[in-house]
């Protein structure tokens, strides 16, 4: 059994939104949410414990709202390579060459695609 206590500081807006709320609507303070350094979320409430990455709290709180992630998988999704037909490579005096465009595009999407994970 854990007896560790909590030292809870919140900012001012967020207790007074938060009073705002209960006084208002009959709800009442069960759990609390903390954020870590790095944006990644955990929620206790009623002694369960749930974890989430910042991009899935942000879609939580932020419904509808595109991220910024989302936004550049888009716009390369849909850019089209000013050098090659998109393949990542053409020839140059008939020599195959990778395509620089789509190589630094494909190296954004899978770093991007990883910050997902
Ligand atoms: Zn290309």
């Amino acid at each position: 059994m854990c007896d560790k206590k909590l030292k809870i500081n919140l900012d001012r807006l967020t207790e007074s939104k938060a009073a705002g709320i209960c006084e208002s609507n009959n709800y009442k303070v069960k759990g609390v949410v903390m954020r870590h350094p790095d944006g990644d979320v955990c929620v206790v409430e009623l002694s369960a414990v749930r974890w989430l990455e910042k991009n899935d709290w942000w879609d939580i709180m932020h419904p509808g709202i595109r991220t910024e992630r989302e936004i550049i998988m888009g716009l390369l999704g849909a850019a089209v390579c000013p050098c090659c037909d998109g393949g990542g490579a053409y020839y140059d005096n008939n020599e195959p060459t990778q395509c620089q465009w789509c190589y630094e595009k494909d190296q954004i999407m899978n770093r991007t695609k990883d910050d997902k994970s």
